[in-house]
């Protein structure tokens, strides 16, 4: 038998500190300042195959949010499984963005591609007089954001399976958000780190990676109300062409937002008056 420090010191040896102590803490269902006041306690035979099952499964490669089951997104905890994105920090910028641009008085939001629902589910949870439509080509997801929204008690939300506006009739919203598939096809990233475990179909988009953006602009004027914005998260390169593509697409007040890294992250538009 082996203390926890003593397990925690190999297990960091292996996959470093913070996410050796991440999965410590998931398989005692602990905080840690019980990791730290109980390292001398020896650690019980049963958490220990857990534990060195997990961090096998972590050095193969497994995302660790996938390991936990949970990943943390604007102050909350998300339930994600393999069949979601992860979700990741700079997308935080497209809920304040949103945040900032939604009618005072409530308003109707649709998020595009809700996957585990962080976008859709934190803006409904921020904004309990909103109504938020989460909408997903994948059943499989779609359980996802609605365990979220029960977890967070958004009452507010909507889950609706869809082909992008396909399923949505002639519905207009005030926002629509998406943090769509943007990946080019043969991009090196898709075979390195956590996007080898995350669903295809919610990464890759096309030979450019913006098959999906395509979709979601030209079809973004029947779906919003006059008045309404459009905000897309996109690739680090790809803000001068969705800017072009949301002109074209008869869009005004064009602009993109830089993430904490200072990458233009998330481009949007209001709609076309015509
Ligand atoms: N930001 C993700 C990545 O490249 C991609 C997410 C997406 O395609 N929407 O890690």
């Amino acid at each position: 038998m082996s203390t926890i420090a003593a397990v925690l010191a190999e297990a960091q040896s292996i996959i470093g500190r913070l996410e050796a102590r991440a999965l410590l803490r998931h398989v005692l269902h602990c905080d840690e300042a019980r990791l730290i006041a109980h390292g001398d306690d020896d650690l019980a035979a049963p958490h220990a195959a857990a534990y060195g099952a997990l961090v096998a499964r972590r050095a193969a490669g497994e995302p660790v949010a996938y390991l936990t089951g949970s990943r943390e997104f604007y102050g909350r905890a998300f339930v994600v499984t393999p069949a979601v994105l992860i979700p990741r920090p700079e997308t935080e910028l497209l809920v304040e963005l949103a945040l900032q641009r939604l009618p005072e008085n409530g308003g109707c939001v649709l998020d595009l591609g809700a996957g585990s629902g962080c976008i859709g589910v934190t803006i409904a949870a921020e904004r309990p007089q909103v109504r938020v439509t989460l909408v997903d080509a994948s059943a499989d997801a779609l359980d996802v954001a609605r365990e979220n929204a029960h977890r967070f008690a958004a009452t507010n939300t909507t889950v609706l399976c869809s082909d992008w506006y396909a399923a949505l009739g002639d519905a207009r919203y005030d926002l629509i958000v998406a943090n769509p598939p943007y990946v080019a096809a043969g991009d090196v990233h898709l075979t390195r780190g956590d996007l080898r475990f995350e669903p295809h179909s919610a990464l890759v988009a096309g030979v450019d990676g913006l098959a999906d953006i395509r979709r979601i602009v030209a079809g973004a004027p029947e779906h919003l109300v006059p008045g309404g914005w459009l905000m897309c998260e996109h690739g680090h390169d790809q803000a001068d062409a969705c800017a072009a593509l949301l002109r074209q697409a008869g869009f005004g007040e064009v602009f993109a937002a830089r993430d904490l890294a200072g990458i233009r992250r998330v481009s949007g538009g209001g709609a076309p008056t015509r």
